[in-house]
């Protein structure tokens, strides 16, 4: 999670010299305080911090605890030279004239690293001044109060200042930020200036591309979130970033964030601004990669503490330094943060964290914004960003939500835990374990879904929860990796438990496996079906967003999923194809029914090779299951053996994908057997020869199971389309992702075969695209 920044510009600087000079550069208490006080190392013990509620919580039950009089949450504001600072300090006490700065924490008080608790000072000084000009006090006495979530108990430091000290300190705050507020005002007037003149960096817009880049920047304009489905091939990433690039001035926007499911949609969207730069070579706008923290670590055996890392140590002390080398740069994606993150001796990780807070544009996975503890949507809610929001590839949303608010725990990794736990958790830990063995026996069936979760058990969980956060932060260099993984599956669980509801299905799947002599293993999961109710909210804290992608039909499918702000309109953009670059077959003889698959494997086999001999080139046939493509493949071998044949296998890292599509060349010949919804089915960039043709013997329907009917029945009951939102939609999203690879520009040309008599349904072919023209 960063720490809240608040750096916002008074105003657009889009307006004469002048006027310029007028505005200052504001920022928040928190932020000063950060920026100029905060030395020292990365501290990343484990040392658990109260939930956000437990913060909330903890300030409330100590500020009831004051006299009536006792005033609360009181607006303070300040300035010096070209710096307006501006905050909420926690409580007054007008009879003892006394400022409180209130902080909720866990653990041992004394284990609190010194720099934390002199940035404690740093605020409540702040905050102390403020008070002294809107009171006109000549002196105040400063509290830091510290509240123990756990204990409820208070420990109060107070010191009196004079308000001549007090301004002393908040000046010299404010004198070290002089240089930094300078360089910020200047760098949004340059920025806005430039992007005010910014040239599309082609000569033209390809087809459907104007529509799509007009569409975005009046919705950045309007304050509006916009669904567009847009086919490959008319450059939707530079279609979306470029006209809010431009929508930024006058929008006033302080970030974009563009946010993606895979590593190569952020190489895209990296690929839009080197464009934009290369043709506009003065051009300079801060764009961030953010990666994830196990792929920029550069001490993966080390923790993140001055200890153990040394990057960790002294971090804030070289931080500023490495960040003014990182905003001077180009491109600050991962390669050049690690340069000059390595040049200062300072984490790559939490560097990249930090330049969050400064950069324009943000590119990163989805998570960032979008999950439970997501930094970038925490950073805009805090500093009150003004931020448009862009979603690649945005049919991956519902499964990627799905997951993010879902959560499993398994009982036998729980009794492994246990088995081991430390004896000041057994008591609580035996508790918890009687429930979930009690829970396991009531049920008789391998499967079944629960309105409820037991409340006793979520009860036990949160107290198991509160007892291992004490011994933890008690013990803070503890390296019980079982511990831990319970202890964070246990958080998400809990957190999601609070807000159980018909968004979700609670499912406890029993396994044929023992644990120990007598208990049998089970699965508890949190099961998410409709993300809706939790994206909404993020969807609300931002200015904008788009949404985009090849395949968002119905749009009021996505709507309902993700939960899009109202009024978010549906953009379906012409394609730049022609019809006559497509040859699209049904194959009305082929059924892949589970129930009458084995009857397809002859006709499908003899039709590929009937188009290969007919077009010898490179074909992919899309298959439902691994099975399913071996069957198949063994006998288009026996039959066909000269036609040259790969397939996908179970299993492939990164440089086995990588490898399997080199492999497919303007030369090359054959018939690759893949899965469809896997590796191959979308996201891969085949153009010219190195694929002619596609056949699709699925309609991708998901398996027919236990979990997938509940799904469907939780559909029915909302939405009434039960059978359409859990099987038909998902699966033909699929289906139009695969033959989508087909064709990639204006001079491809293929042919596509649907392998099944469904297709020739009404309502399966309205999911299709409209250029197919069957
Ligand atoms: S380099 Fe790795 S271990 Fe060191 S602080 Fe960064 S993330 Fe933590």
């Amino acid at each position: 999670m960063i720490a809240g920044r608040h750096i916002k510009l008074a105003a657009n600087l889009a307006l004469s010299p002048d006027l310029k000079a007028a505005f200052k550069y504001v920022i928040s208490v928190r932020t000063l305080c950060e920026l100029t006080a905060k030395t020292g190392s990365l501290d990343q013990h484990f040392t658990p911090s109260p939930t956000a509620i437990e913060g909330m919580l903890g300030h409330y039950v100590v500020t009831s605890r004051r006299e009536h009089y006792y005033q609360t949450e009181i607006t303070l504001t300040g300035e010096y030279q070209n710096i307006f600072v501006r905050g909420r300090a926690d409580g007054y006490d007008p009879e003892l004239n006394q400022l409180e700065e209130i902080k909720t924490y866990k653990g041992v008080l004394e284990r609190m690293p010194d720099n934390h608790r002199q940035l404690h000072w740093a605020q409540a000084k702040i905050y102390a001044w403020l008070m002294c000009i809107e009171r006109d006090l000549e002196s105040i006495s400063v509290a830091l109060i510290y509240y123990n979530v756990t204990s409820k108990e208070e420990t109060s430091l107070i010191e009196v200042f004079s308000a001549i000290e007090l301004q002393k300190f908040f000046e010299s705050l404010c004198t070290k930020l002089l240089v930094w507020a300078e360089q910020e005002l200047a760098h949004r007037a340059n920025r806005n200036d430039q992007l005010s003149k910014l040239q599309f960096p082609h000569p033209e817009f390809r087809v459907g591309q104007r529509k799509l880049a007009e569409s975005v920047y009046k919705a950045a304009m309007q304050q509006r979130s916009l669904l567009v489905q847009a086919t490959t091939g008319i450059g939707k990433t530079l279609g979306t970033v470029f006209p809010l690039l431009k929508a930024m001035p006058e929008a006033k926007l302080d970030k974009v964030f563009f946010l993606t499911a895979k590593s190569s949609g952020r190489e895209l969207g990296l690929n839009a601004i080197r464009t934009i730069q290369f043709s506009n070579p003065k051009f300079h706008i801060r764009t961030l990669e953010l990666t994830s923290r196990e792929k920029s670590c550069e001490h993966p055996d080390k923790s993140c503490h001055g200890d153990s890392c040394p990057l960790a140590n002294g971090f804030y002390d070289r931080l500023p330094a490495a960040r003014i080398d990182a905003l001077g740069l180009k491109m600050m994606d991962k390669s050049a943060i690690r340069t000059v993150a390595l040049k200062h001796q300072v984490c790559p990780y939490y560097l990249s964290q930090d330049l969050a807070n400064w950069s324009d544009v943000v590119i990163g996975d989805y998570n960032y914004y979008f999950d439970l503890y997501a930094m970038l949507y925490a950073g805009t809610v805090l500093n009150e960003w003004k931020v448009s929001v862009l979603v690649d590839e945005a049919h991956n949303m519902v499964e990627r939500a799905r997951s993010m608010y879902s959560a499993e725990l398994s009982y036998g990794a729980f009794n492994e835990m246990l088995s081991h736990a430390p004896n000041a958790l057994k008591s609580v830990l035996q508790k918890l374990n009687s429930s979930w063995v009690a829970l396991n026996r009531s049920q008789q069936k391998s499967y079944e879904v629960y309105s409820y979760i037991s409340e006793e058990f979520e009860q036990l969980l949160q107290r198991s929860l509160s007892k291992i956060t004490d011994y933890l932060a008690e013990h803070p260099t503890l390296n019980d990796f079982k511990l831990l993984n319970f202890y964070f599956d246990a958080l998400q669980f809990a957190t999601l438990a609070e807000s159980f509801g018909e968004h979700s299905l609670f499912d406890i799947t029993k396994s044929d496996m023992s644990v120990g002599l007598f208990q049998q293993d089970s699965t508890l999961c949190i099961r998410n079906v409709i993300p809706a109710k939790f994206l909404n909210i993020r969807f609300k804290a931002a200015h904008s967003n788009t949404l985009f992608s090849a395949t968002l039909s119905p749009s009021t499918f996505f709507n309902d999923m993700l939960g899009l702000p109202d009024k978010t309109q549906f953009l379906d953009v012409e394609s730049p194809f022609d019809p006559k670059q497509l040859n699209v077959h049904v194959a009305r003889h082929i059924s892949t029914r589970f129930k009458e698959r084995h009857h397809s494997h002859e006709p499908i086999v003899h039709l590929v090779a009937k188009q290969f001999l007919q077009m010898p080139g490179n074909y992919i046939l899309f298959l439902s299951s691994f099975d399913y493509l071996n069957d198949v493949q063994i006998l288009f071998k026996n039959l066909y053996p000269n036609i040259p044949t790969r397939s996908q296998q179970r299993v492939m890292s990164e440089g086995d994908k990588d490898q399997f599509l080199t492999e497919f060349t303007l030369t090359s010949q054959g018939v690759v057997f893949a899965v469809l919804g896997g590796s191959f089915g979308e996201a891969i960039d085949l153009a010219g020869d190195r694929l002619i043709g596609a056949f699709i013997a699925t309609l991708g329907l998901p398996q027919v199971n236990e979990v997938n009917e509940e799904m469907r029945m939780r559909m029915e009951t909302v939405f009434g389309l039960g059978y359409e939102y859990t099987y038909l939609y998902p699966g033909l999203q699929k289906v139009v992702q695969a033959a989508g690879r087909v064709i990639r520009t204006t001079n491809d040309t293929g042919v596509i075969h649907l392998m099944d008599d469904r297709y020739k349904q009404k309502r399966i072919r309205k999911l299709l695209p409209k250029w197919w023209l069957m």
